[in-house]
Parts: structure tokens; sequence; C-alpha cells
């Protein structure tokens, strides 16, 4: 089984690749498990913030929960902006995770704005919608170094961007789990 990590800014497709090929392969009768940041940060993480500490420890704790569901036999996948190479690399070494990144490009973001972050982001200081830690605006993203595959969601298709991701996942070699963890 695999534990993928997704790493990509707001918008760049995180939540809607995961989703297609989670259809996908359960249509194959292959279970999998979306860890998605936006969903954990209401229970898990509510009481995280958005500095770099807290956002690696959103990390770290979407990865110990994806780890759970992999040792049980599904595929997991982490959708979360997961900003920080030291976050991506803890989830490497701990749980052999591979590292998808959504590269879209900033200006491609600003025009899809599903959201209406970019739009609040650019507001001007001190406005009172304005937002402050939009990441790759106003809030740092390290672009990966080691990314297993890059999907660049700005100008690929949706479809495009899952054949991609099936034909990756099909070649990768399982993550390992530990005995205790396994399920009977
Ligand atoms: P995120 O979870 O990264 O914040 P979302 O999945 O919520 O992003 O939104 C991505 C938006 O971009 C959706 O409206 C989706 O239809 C659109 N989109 C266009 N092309 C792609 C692509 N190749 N992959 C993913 N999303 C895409």
């Amino acid at each position: 089984m695999h534990l993928l990590q997704f790493t990509g800014l707001s918008g760049a497709g995180k939540t809607t690749i995961a989703r297609s090929i989670k259809t996908a392969l359960e249509a194959q009768g292959q279970p999998v498990a979306i860890i998605d940041g936006d969903v954990y940060r209401k229970n898990l993480c509510a009481d995280l913030g958005f500095s770099a500490a807290h956002r690696l420890e959103n990390i770290r704790r979407l990865g110990a929960v994806a780890h759970g569901f992999v040792c049980r036999g599904s595929i997991a996948i982490v959708a979360a902006i997961n900003p920080y190479e030291s976050g991506r690399r803890h989830m490497v070494h701990a749980y052999g995770a591979r590292t998808v990144w959504l590269d879209c490009p900033l200006e491609v973001l600003q025009l899809r704005d599903t959201k209406g972050l970019y739009r609040r982001a650019a507001l001007p200081e001190g406005h009172q919608e304005k937002i402050y830690n939009l990441t790759g605006v106003n809030d740092p993203y390290e672009r990966p170094a080691a990314a297993d595959l890059i999907l660049h969601t700005g100008h690929e298709s949706v479809d495009a961007s899952v054949s991609r991701l099936l034909d990756f996942i099909r070649q990768c070699p399982p993550t390992r789990c530990p005995e205790w963890l396994r399920s009977e």
C-alpha cells in the first residue's frame, strides 16, 4: 500500500485530484483514504494555526493518521499545502511517503481563486477581510527539491493529471508497515 503526500498551493487541485483518484481506485476494489488538511483543521488539528511550527505539527499529525490507514490496507493521500521541506522529509523518513507536487503558477491560481483567498490576500493593509498567511503570497512555500511526481495542474486537465498519477501509483513499491500496526 502507499502513502502519498501531496504538496501545492491553495487551489492547485489537491482535493480535486485526491477525490478523482479515490473514485478510480475504489472502482477497482482498492480502498483509498483522503486525509484532507481543510477537513482535519476542523477537528484533530483545530488547535493549530498557520505559523511554521503549527503547519509542521499539522503535517506530523496527518502523517500519523495516514499511516494507520496504509497499514490497514488503504492507499492514503495527505492532501494539505505541506509547504516546508522539513515536514515533507519527515513524511518520507517516518512513513516512506511518496511526494506528489501539484505545481500550478500563482497567476493561474489568482484567476481561479475558487475560495476567494487570493483576492483577500491582495487587499490593502488593514482591510478587515485581508488575510496575511496565504502560502505563496504572504507566507512561505518551499518548492519541493525531491518530488517523486510533478503534476502541472495549471495547464494539464484533471483527467490527464489523474491518469499520470494512476500510472505512478501502479509502478510504486509499497510502503512498509511495522508488524504491530498491520491488520490481522
Ligand atoms: P486545493 O485542494 O489544492 O485547494 P481544489 O481541488 O479545491 O484545490 O481546487 C482546484 C480547482 O482547479 C478546481 O476548481 C479544479 O476543477 C481546477 N482544476 C483545473 N485543472 C486542474 C487539474 N489539472 N488538477 C486539479 N484541479 C484542476
